[in-house]
């Protein structure tokens, strides 16, 4: 920690030079190019180049809020270890990790600009034919592989231990599931949605489940999650989809990451009624259509996969009880409903958005939108631990609308 400082542009590009990555005297160019909430972004390249490499820097502070919200910089350990473990498990579904530098709280990575955020392909109304088998499979083998199904038990705990990551699941804790339902300084939501947000904060019902969610939240150390699978977390061409940005990773509910890619599309499928006065009905409703397809051909691709793996690799003993895999998927279904539930509802109520519904200008557009999303993510809430299959998740999201 000692020798730590934040690079600016100039030393992004003379760090780079220093690990021979250039062939020596390039003329290398430097962007900072972050748009996260936390940490700095340099792309590099040498100036004919079109593609380079990306230095990934954590700040000692949260982006978003400054200086006065101190954290930790592990999070770059966190990040750098996670992708090694990943594309160990999915080769080629993360960006290639080059160096990772602890004091400097870095990481060189693989320069992936000629993909794009998901967020933006889907608020483009962009169709990806290829995104549920793709990201069902990275879900399957990430969550199952480092599961005590097919881990060693002791190999299972120093995993565990490798991943604590207490200061950024605090964060999650925080936002996900407290801030949100009581009137919190670091909440902020449309003034139009005032009544809907008194209410959320006086359901009872509502609020005794996010009290067990966050709950599971804090105690199922069921695998290496990734912690924070949203849709500006994956990046796609036509063809291929690589996940960044596993800052957040730890041993939590498989779901928590099922749900948050759920919550997602589904906070995408809402701000397409606050588009209603730019675009035509018909192709919001498409899209609409093809969010709630790609929800459950996600979970169809996940399960499969899960499966299969199961099968073939599952070295845990009880395993193979009767019944047991099939409750085992159940459960992270039900899970997956009420974590995607508390997703959303904290992307419309608490201090992080999305640009899905945030690029709608006009308050009133845009309350729309937040308010389909507010109401899917309740219903997903309190209906979760009474999810059979998939479509009942996306036919109550129908239902809503
Ligand atoms: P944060 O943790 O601050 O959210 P991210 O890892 O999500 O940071 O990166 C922020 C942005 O930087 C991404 O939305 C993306 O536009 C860009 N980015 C991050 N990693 C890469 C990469 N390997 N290649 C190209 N662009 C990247
Ligand atoms: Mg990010
Ligand atoms: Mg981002
Ligand atoms: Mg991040």
């Amino acid at each position: 920690m000692s020798n730590y400082y934040p690079l600016n542009s100039q030393q992004a590009m003379e760090y780079v030079g220093k690990l021979g990555i250039f062939p020596d005297h390039s003329s290398l160019v430097c962007r900072e190019i972050g748009d996260g909430n936390l940490n700095l972004v340099f792309h590099i390249k040498e100036k004919s180049a079109a593609t380079g490499v990306i230095i990934k820097q954590a700040l000692p502070y949260a982006r978003v809020v400054g200086e006065s919200w101190p954290l930790t910089l592990d999070r770059a350990r966190i990040e750098s270890e996670a992708l090694i473990v990943h594309h160990c498990m999915c080769p080629g579904m993360v960006p290639k990790v080059y160096h990772y530098d602890p004091g400097l709280a870095l990481t060189v990575m693989e320069d992936l600009s000629t993909h794009i955020i998901l967020r933006k392909g889907l608020m483009a109304r962009t169709a990806y034919p290829l995104f549920a088998k793709q990201i069902g499979s990275f879900l399957a083998r990430t969550l199952l592989l480092t599961s005590d199904i097919v881990l060693d038990p002791l190999e299972k705990k120093n995993r565990m231990i490798q991943f604590s990551n207490p200061e950024m699941c605090k964060i999650t804790e925080d936002l996900v599931f407290t801030d949100p339902y009581y009137d919190a300084e670091t909440n902020r939501f449309n003034p139009l949605l005032d009544e809907e947000v008194k209410k959320i904060w006086g359901n009872d019902k509502l609020k005794y489940q996010i009290a067990k969610l966050k709950e599971k939240f804090l105690t199922h150390s069921q695998a290496l999650i990734h912690g924070d699978l949203h849709t500006g977390s994956i990046m796609v061409t036509g063809n291929d989809l690589k996940v960044i940005d596993p800052e957040f990773a730890f041993y939590g509910p498989m779901g928590f990451d099922v749900g948050a890619l759920f919550a997602n599309l589904l906070l995408s499928y809402a701000s397409q009624v606050g588009h209603s006065l730019s675009v035509e009905e018909r192709k919001r409703k498409d899209y609409q259509n093809y969010l709630l397809n790609t929800i459950e051909q996600v979970w169809l691709a996940f399960e499969q996969e899960f499966r299969a793996l199961w099968k073939e690799q599952a070295k845990e003993p009880t395993a193979a009880a009767k019944g047991y895999v099939d409750d085992y998927i159940m459960r992270i279904l039900q899970d997956a409903s009420g974590f995607a539930g508390c997703k959303m509802l904290r992307r419309v109520i608490g201090l992080a958005h999305v640009e899905d519904l945030e690029s709608i200008e006009d308050l009133e557009s845009r309350a729309k939108g937040e308010k389909l999303a507010l109401g899917i993510g309740q219903q997903l809430v309190i209906k979760g631990d009474r999810i059979q299959n998939i479509k009942d998740i996306t036919s109550l999201a129908k239902k809503v609308s």
